[in-house]
């Protein structure tokens, strides 16, 4: 393994990427950044400054990105994201934070603000950043580019279990829609797309379960 890796791990939505991610960490001593809590962040500062009509006003967002302040507290043992001081980790997993968060992640401004944070991270190596746009714009040069997939079949029953283990009743059609509208617009976006990097190793764990994913990529890492 190369010392303090870099490791990218960018994929669909409820691919397991976070929390197979949080596991590596652990095994391998490193830090794990989940860049999807962010862009949740700045969703739920959205919802609850700029929220009109049902709608994000974007252009109040964008002008306002200064007073967000994000932050991991005790990254290396659980991922506690606070914004502004106050714990929003339950927050971020609410379903209405799920419909609104591509639309936010898709303005430039957004993704600028915070790509500085997510390269700073990982400057002194030693870690695993998981998320759509890793190893194709944050850390192009990562040691090590893993992306996953599964089907969606799969992937919507993976998201409804996690929502009901939260305590949370999801509706399967409804997770289902959600999880095919993000991929779209996260897909055709113009700025970082979700793409597979060329150099990244696809990894399809729709007949896998988490363990068996995990092992498959220390295998690539630990050669
Ligand atoms: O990983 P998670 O599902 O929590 O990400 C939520 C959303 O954040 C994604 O659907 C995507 O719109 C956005 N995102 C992104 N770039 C990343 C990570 C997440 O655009 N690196």
């Amino acid at each position: 393994m190369t010392k303090n890796p870099v490791i990218a791990i960018d994929g669909f939505s409820s691919t397991g990427k976070s929390s197979i991610s949080k596991v590596i960490a652990q095994k391998l001593d490193l830090i794990h950044l989940d860049t999807g809590a962010l862009y949740r962040g700045i969703t739920v500062y959205a919802l609850r400054n700029h929220f009109q009509d049902q709608k994000i006003n974007l252009t109040a967002l964008k002008k306002d990105l200064h007073n967000i302040h994000l932050e991991f507290r005790n990254p290396q043992q659980q991922l506690v994201l606070f914004l502004n001081n106050q714990n929003i980790n339950t927050e971020i997993r609410d379903p209405k934070v799920s419909e609104f968060v591509s639309i936010v992640a898709k303005e430039a401004e957004v993704r600028n603000f915070l790509l500085t944070t997510q390269r700073a991270m990982a400057e002194q190596g030693g870690i695993i950043m998981d998320g759509r746009d890793i190893g194709t714009v944050v850390l192009p040069n990562a040691d090590y580019k893993f992306f996953l997939t599964a089907s969606t079949e799969e992937r919507t029953r993976r998201r409804v279990l996690e929502l009901q283990s939260q305590g949370v009743n999801a509706d399967f059609e409804e997770v289902k829609a959600n999880l095919l509208m993000r991929d779209k617009i996260d897909s055709e976006r113009e700025i970082s797309p979700l793409k597979q990097a060329e150099d990244a190793i696809l990894i399809d764990n729709t007949s896998i379960n988490k363990e068996q994913t995990i092992d498959l990529i220390l295998s690539y890492i630990k050669k």
